[in-house]
């Protein structure tokens, strides 16, 4: 048996120039922050992961030494009760498939139960743009195979978010399934304005419903149960949420309540893929879409393609896409090799063990810092 003896946590940032101008912050981002988590046993084998800060984590990684690092319901157990006092570690629950798919030298996904690492992917835009730069965006979108593209609502007038939708419908037409993220769930700390109410919600869903848009995202705060569950009954669009939601028996509650058609929960910040696989299969049997948020850098990209195309599947998977601000280089700069979609817009996690990918240290080393801060 494998013996977890070390983990090592280390931040990152990634000097932005240009900045991103990204659609929920009040002033463009200089800086793209990672945390590096890594996991080491007996033998030399090192398993990696990455996504939220882990601050607060050393405190509690005696509990996890000495421990099989592939008893994934112990630990990922464990991790839910420090998540609990300390914050999101789920980075470590990823780090731990990854060094077990290299102890069983078989890919992630396989390790799942998958017969495939392939899923296509949806282009995820970040910045608000003009009109016609949006439609831009959306024909290199679907020039590049993306069977669909998620819009970011926000901007100050309702009728202009309403807009860049129906100039993108008008121009691509069916080429693209479209979706609308109104980021009402939750709020960046800055963000005090309260979220948008069950009418409002109606009326943005109403008019998504008329251009055909595939699912609308985050129309209430991620704790309106009953409001989401309402706002299903009066509009038959998709309602999706659930990508930063934490606990198990919270998404009991959203699958019991019927508030959503997609459960967008993201391994790297949200049960680890040990908990997610596990609510994969349940949002499946309920007839519900699963396809998880991945709004972060490649290990966490691949982490989520792994843990969906390992179990459930999904008609297509976020994939961070805003040239020229947002890049799959500055996105991946933790990687010898950025992650990339085909032609025809699938996402290929591979047949190497583990998560298929290797850190680029001479970058780490490079972008070293004491915090995984943005700004
Ligand atoms: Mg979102």
């Amino acid at each position: 048996m494998s013996v977890i003896t070390r983990i090592e946590i280390t931040h990152h940032r990634l000097a932005l120039d240009p900045p991103f101008p990204a659609s929920w912050d009040p002033t463009p981002r200089t800086h793209f922050p990672a945390t590096v988590v890594r996991v080491h046993d007996d033998a030399g084998h090192v398993g990696i992961g990455s996504g939220d800060a882990m601050y607060g984590f050393a405190d509690y990684q005696r509990w996890f030494l000495g421990q099989d690092p592939t008893d994934h319901e112990t630990l990922a157990a464990m991790l839910a009760n420090v998540e609990f006092h300390a914050g999101r570690p789920w980075p470590l629950d990823v780090a731990l498939w990854d060094l077990h798919g290299k102890l069983a030298e078989q890919p992630v996904w396989a390790l799942l139960g998958g017969s495939s690492g392939r899923i296509r992917a949806y282009a995820s835009s970040g910045v608000h743009r003009p009109v016609g730069e949006m439609v831009a965006v959306a024909r290199r979108a679907a020039d590049l195979g993306y069977p669909a593209l998620k819009v970011r609502f926000g901007r100050p007038a309702l009728d202009e978010d309403l807009a860049v939708v129906r100039a993108v419908r008008d121009a691509l037409g069916e080429r693209l399934e479209l979706m609308v993220d109104c980021n009402q769930g939750w709020r960046m700390p800055w963000d005090v304005r309260p979220p948008w109410d069950l009418d409002r919600a109606t009326a943005v869903a109403e008019a998504l419903h008329a251009e055909s848009v595939f699912w609308v995202e985050e129309p209430l705060h991620r704790a309106d149960y009953a409001g989401m569950a309402e706002l299903r009954r009066r509009v038959p669009i998709r309602v999706a949420g659930g990508e930063m939601t934490r606990e198990r028996y919270e998404f009991r509650e959203l699958l019991d309540r019927q508030c959503l058609d997609v459960f967008q929960p993201d391994c790297v910040c949200t049960l680890g893929i040990t908990g997610l696989a596990g609510l994969a299969g349940e949002v499946a049997a309920a007839g519900r879409v699963f396809t998880p948020h991945t709004w972060g850098n490649g290990v966490g990209l691949l982490a989520n393609v792994h843990l969906t195309a390992g179990t459930v599947g999904a008609p297509f998977i976020e994939v961070p896409f805003d040239p020229p601000e947002w890049t799959t280089a500055r996105r991946d700069y933790l990687l010898t090799e950025t992650v990339e979609v085909d032609g025809d817009g699938w996402i290929d996690a591979g047949d190497r063990p583990g998560l298929g990918f290797d850190l680029d240290e001479a970058v780490l080393a490079a972008t070293q810092t004491d915090a995984a801060t943005f700004s």
